[in-house]
């Protein structure tokens, strides 16, 4: 099994890097933020709590990721690896991801780490404020949460990965498909 974390700021351009991704190398796409949003539409109890949280900008629980987590790599038994975009966000998804994946006798082989310009990452989602039809880009003042709780919660989970020698960083900034050769590069040489 191979397994990719896909890790940047909010706007880093994960979700559409995930999409060209999974069709290239055959991975499960995990997108902890799209499970949320299936829930949300679905009018499930765990899409209700979840809604209170991303609506503020804030994270949701990491039991409930977890959980999600959990029970997707369950679900998708035959995979030839899994591509995590979004998740995980703490130390505590970090961890708990570990063990999940040791359990299955696998590991996270790499992670690719996004690298944009604060100033270009407003850009970008300032635009897909316009035109997402998500609730947490359409404010602003949620868009700076989303992006503090990034610096503070978030990017300590990079060390976590400098520390196993797994992090790669990929220069996220122009053309979409520029950043995917990059990001592509960066798999080919670890696979
Ligand atoms: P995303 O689509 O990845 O930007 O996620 C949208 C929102 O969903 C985030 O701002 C959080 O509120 C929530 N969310 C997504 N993934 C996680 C996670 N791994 N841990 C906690 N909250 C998450």
């Amino acid at each position: 099994m191979f397994n990719l974390i896909l890790f940047g700021p909010p706007g880093s351009g994960k979700g559409t890097q995930s999409d060209k991704l999974v069709d290239k190398y055959g991975l499960v796409h995990l997108s902890t933020g799209n499970l949320l949003r299936a829930e949300i539409a679905n009018k499930t109890p765990l899409g209700m709590e979840a809604k209170n949280f991303i609506d503020k900008g804030q994270l949701v629980p990491d039991e409930v990721v977890i959980g999600m987590i959990d029970s997707s790599l369950e679900h998708h038994k035959d995979a030839n690896g899994f591509l995590f975009d979004g998740f995980p966000r703490t130390l505590a998804q970090a961890e708990a991801l570990d063990k999940l994946l040791t359990l299955k006798n696998s590991e996270a082989a790499l992670v690719l780490i996004l690298d944009v310009d604060e100033e270009e990452l407003i850009r970008r989602l300032v635009h897909r404020g316009k035109t997402s039809g998500r609730s947490d880009d359409s404010d602003e003042n949620v868009q700076r949460k989303r992006q503090d709780i990034y610096k503070n919660d978030t990017f300590p989970v990079a060390a976590y990965y400098q520390k196993q020698k797994k992090l790669v960083q990929v220069d996220g900034m122009g053309e979409v498909n520029q950043v995917f050769e990059r990001l592509s590069n960066a798999i080919d040489k670890k696979i």
